[in-house]
């Protein structure tokens, strides 16, 4: 259970600042494919470059070289991120995982990551849950 949490927060971490990245002048290019649709459905988790795959997995990458690798955590990892992930870009599951994703997608210039690191980093955007995308 230990790597599981690890392999997660090491994928959050490193994403908040991947993403902050890819929406830089000189990435956003590769960034944009996924910033296509500013009401995302589930699927558009995936609609994003290539190249944005092993930019976005860098804090795998990096937790499998520092850590043994457990691979039934790791797979369980994966899961969940990719889960997770799905959930993040559907409203319908907003009662269970939030705006927070959404919300980047309709402003783009907040909630890069994970909650705590966009409160962390001062990025956070809390609308109501209930506000309408458009
Ligand atoms: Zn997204
Ligand atoms: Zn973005």
């Amino acid at each position: 259970m230990k790597e599981f949490i690890l392999y997660v927060v090491y994928y959050d971490f490193f994403y908040y600042f991947m993403h902050r990245l890819l929406h830089s002048r000189y990435f956003y290019p590769i960034h944009k494919i996924h910033h296509k649709q500013l009401q995302p459905q589930y699927y558009d988790f995936y609609n994003i470059h290539i190249l944005e795959l092993p930019i976005s997995n860098v804090g795998l990458f990096f937790a499998i070289y520092l850590h043994r690798l457990y691979m039934y955590q790791f797979l369980c990892a994966v899961i969940f991120i990719n889960i997770r992930g799905i959930m993040e870009h559907d409203m319908r599951f907003a009662f269970l995982v939030g705006n927070h994703h959404l919300l980047h997608h309709k402003y783009f210039s907040c909630n890069y990551g994970g909650y705590w690191l966009d409160y962390i980093f001062g990025t956070l955007r809390t609308d109501k849950i209930n506000d309408k995308l458009e």
